[in-house]
């Protein structure tokens, strides 16, 4: 009896016992789960942070790739000098940088004399293309007008614009956008685009980095425009816009020699206005400038070809280089020229006048073989238009 006693009692004990572990196997499998827990929410946060973190290292990453694009642009555009040198180097470096080749990059620029709004290059899948909108399109238009940068995703869905329009201007199908006012001293000189056929093919993203773009390019398209201002300076009077005497003798003298290895005919005339010291007199210097100037347009018109060279042999004087131009061929451009003057009315506050011009032409190798020979049969054959009355051409 005492011995199940004991066994009992041992067992309630072990049972008490057992069941006292139990609890604390349970509670701490609970404390474990709660730890558990606790250490997946750190992770999770964790991992968000280094998420985070990740994008703002692409996002640094990706500026360091873009200023180091926009360093190397930088360098491509300043060692470019003249306008089509810079604009064509844009082109280049903007298709390289965002490198569709389905995507058309265009420069436009206001030109120096006429104001207008030009295309001065453009260019797909690294090659010049020609482009039809040569003064711009709808969207240049629109650009030019808000002096905003423009970007559209898919220019079929966009209201701003009527794309029957846009077909009409253009061949090219246009459906994505970027496009940027160059300004510089908030004054527009031109605008830098990138279209594609494609929709969605630019980002906003693209849009900022092309900005940048417009504002590098800016600076060096004004660069640009200021070096050929002074190029042209150099070789192009700037009263009539014909070509200075020294330029104009050192392109005759590059003709001369080509011509002398062809044996070709060329023929060179100088053209003197009639009694100007008297129109000065009697209307004044700046109507006699109004003069040079209108005989210079006509100049251009009757004997500007190309290939020919028209220029201000100085004072009154004009010379004009006709190569692959024989005598008899000349003689009757210069016939036309005196026609042309004389029909000219010159109108000076409300009063019409007019001018007549003398010219003489020499040809070579009929009159002469060098330069210095053919000029001077030219003032000689002037020199007897003169002689025979004016207002008519001789030839020697
Ligand atoms: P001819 O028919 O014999 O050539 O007579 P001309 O009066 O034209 O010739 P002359 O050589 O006696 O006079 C040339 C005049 O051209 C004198 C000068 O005042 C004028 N002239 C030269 N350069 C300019 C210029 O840039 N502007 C103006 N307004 N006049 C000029
Ligand atoms: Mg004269
Ligand atoms: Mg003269």
């Amino acid at each position: 009896m005492r011995f199940f006693l004991v066994i009992s009692l041992a067992l309630i004990v072990n049972i008490i016992m057992l069941l006292f572990f139990y609890r604390r196997l349970k509670d701490k499998k609970s404390e474990v789960k709660l730890q558990r827990e606790e250490y997946f929410e750190k992770a999770n946060l964790l991992k968000a942070d280094l998420e985070k973190e990740w994008q703002v290292i692409g996002a640094f990453r990706q500026k360091i790739i873009s200023y180091n694009q926009l360093k190397v642009l930088v360098e491509k555009l300043s060692v470019s000098m003249s306008l089509d040198d810079t604009a064509r180097a844009l082109c280049r470096e903007v298709s390289k940088l965002f490198g569709h080749g389905d995507s058309t990059i265009a420069v436009y620029v206001f030109d120096q004399h006429t104001g207008e709004l030009g295309i001065t290059c453009a260019e797909r899948n690294s090659k010049v293309i020609n482009i039809r909108s040569k003064r711009g399109d709808v969207f240049d238009r629109w650009v030019m007008k808000t002096l905003q940068p423009l970007y559209l995703e898919d220019a079929r869905n966009d209201f701003r614009f009527d794309m029957d329009k846009v077909d009409e201007e253009e061949v090219r199908p246009v459906r994505c956008l970027l496009s940027v006012p160059l300004m510089v001293h908030n004054k527009p000189i031109g605008i830098l685009r990138m279209d594609s056929p494609v929709p969605d093919r630019f980002s906003k993203e693209d849009l900022r980095f092309f900005r940048t773009i417009g504002d590098v390019a800016a600076v060096a398209i004004e660069n640009a425009l200021l070096f050929d201002r002074v190029e042209e300076l150099a070789i192009k009077d700037g009263l009539t816009g014909l070509y200075l005497r020294r330029y104009f003798l050192e392109r005759f003298d590059e003709e001369m020699s080509r011509h002398l290895r062809k044996e070709k005919e060329m023929s060179f005339v100088m053209i003197d206005l009639d009694h100007f010291k008297k129109y000065n007199d009697t209307f004044g210097h700046a109507a006699g400038d109004i003069v040079l100037k209108s005989l210079a347009a006509i100049l251009q018109k009757v004997f500007g070809a190309p290939g020919n060279l028209i220029g201000r042999y100085g004072g009154e004087e004009f010379c004009v280089l006709l190569p692959e131009c024989g005598p008899k061929e000349a003689l009757e451009l210069a016939e036309h020229l005196i026609k042309r003057v004389e029909e000219e009315e010159i109108v000076l506050r409300r009063e019409k006048t007019h001018i007549t011009v003398s010219a003489g032409v020499a040809s070579f190798p009929l009159s002469a073989r060098t330069k210095e020979d053919l000029i001077e049969m030219a003032d000689q054959a002037l020199y007897q238009a003169k002689r025979k009355g004016r207002n008519r051409v001789c030839a020697l």
